[in-house]
């Protein structure tokens, strides 16, 4: 396939213990997803926290593995972490975090952690690895003298640069974002969105974006996909999924977006947040959405394509399979 990365049906489930004394219990952090990223092209993935969008970016890149699923990188299965073959896949996939300071050693220079990877993977000699250094450096917005710079002394939107540098020195075919403006600064998150948006068309990468923030996702995004509690409800193109949401739980997402002198009618999500160790039954929405029906308790809608415009979503009234009565209404609140 043309496809960069496809994930097929990933599912990943933790152990937790509520309490010192508290029964140990399964969660499932990510319950079914399947993606696809094209070459040059940048999927957004959104949802709240808890989600489990950041689980799904680790588990795309490896650094854990699904209980179930899989990941085929350019054509071939993600082999087990930690062998050579997956170090040579790894190599063409990197990750940017969401909080510059964690991601970095405060011990060491930042000119040294953006060759790290050069240096786990054994590319190049001492001098080109100084030579693409300094080139990757200078593609992120960074100049020459901060190569000796500790995190520190670097101002916020430089530090997500030398992350961002990082992640590009082995010049990778896939760059997976996790939040990764959501830690800095407001006035600089543009800057960092823009750059980011630059780079990944100019070194035609293939982008996997993960963040809370929809009006993010959307500048940024080729192809939009929207996720509660661990699967995916609605996926298309950025502008259509956001001007006109099929899937309940994306329109009250939309609507809460304020518009500057603007009063737009709010959906205000009833029930408790979503909370992955206690997945209500059928469609996991149900207990929040504004028009469940009682099929929505029992049976779980399936991601598919919609009949009238091919936008894929989960649920069983987008696709005229329950009463349909009362969904018109739900944004005139
Ligand atoms: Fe709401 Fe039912 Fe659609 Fe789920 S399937 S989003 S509960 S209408
Ligand atoms: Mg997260």
């Amino acid at each position: 396939t043309a496809d960069l990365l496809e994930a097929r049906d990933l599912a990943r489930s933790y152990t937790v213990r509520r309490g010192l004394l508290g029964r140990p219990t399964a969660v499932r952090a990510v319950d079914g997803i399947s993606l696809r990223v094209a070459r040059g092209e940048t999927l957004g993935l959104v949802g709240e926290s808890g989600c489990g969008k950041s689980t799904t970016a680790r588990l795309v890149l490896g650094i854990e593995p699904p209980d179930t699923g899989s990941v085929i990188f350019d054509g071939n299965a993600m082999p087990p972490s930690g062998t050579a073959a997956w170090a040579n896949l790894r190599r063409r996939m990197q990750m940017v975090y969401q909080d510059p300071l964690a991601a970095l050693d405060r011990r060491l220079a930042v000119g040294v952690q953006i060759a790290e990877p050069l240096d786990i993977h054994r590319i190049g000699t001492a001098a080109e690895r100084e030579e693409r250094v300094a080139a990757v450096m200078a593609e992120v917005g960074l100049q020459p003298h901060h190569v000796a710079r500790h995190p520190q002394s670097l101002s916020g939107g430089q530090r997500q640069r030398a992350v961002i540098a990082r992640a590009l020195v082995t010049n990778p075919d896939l760059l997976v974002c996790d939040e990764p403006i959501s830690a800095l600064d407001v006035s600089i998150q543009a800057l960092v969105l823009n750059l980011l948006s630059d780079l990944q068309e100019r070194l035609k990468m293939g982008m996997l974006f993960v963040s809370h923030d929809l009006r993010a996702v959307r500048q940024i995004s080729q192809r939009v996909a929207v996720m509660y509690l661990g699967r995916i409800v609605e996926e298309g193109d950025p502008d259509a999924v956001l001007h006109e949401p099929a899937h309940p739980y994306t329109q009250a997402l939309v609507s809460a977006i304020p518009h500057p002198g603007k009063t737009t009618s709010r959906v205000i999500l009833q029930g408790d947040p979503p909370n992955p160790a206690n997945r209500p039954t059928g469609c996991a929405f149900h207990p929040r959405c504004p028009v469940a029906t009682a099929t929505c308790r029992t049976e779980t809608p399936e991601l598919k394509p919609r009949r009238s415009d091919g936008r894929r979503v989960a649920c069983h009234i987008a696709h005229g399979e329950a009463a349909a009565a009362r969904a018109p209404a739900l944004l005139e609140t």
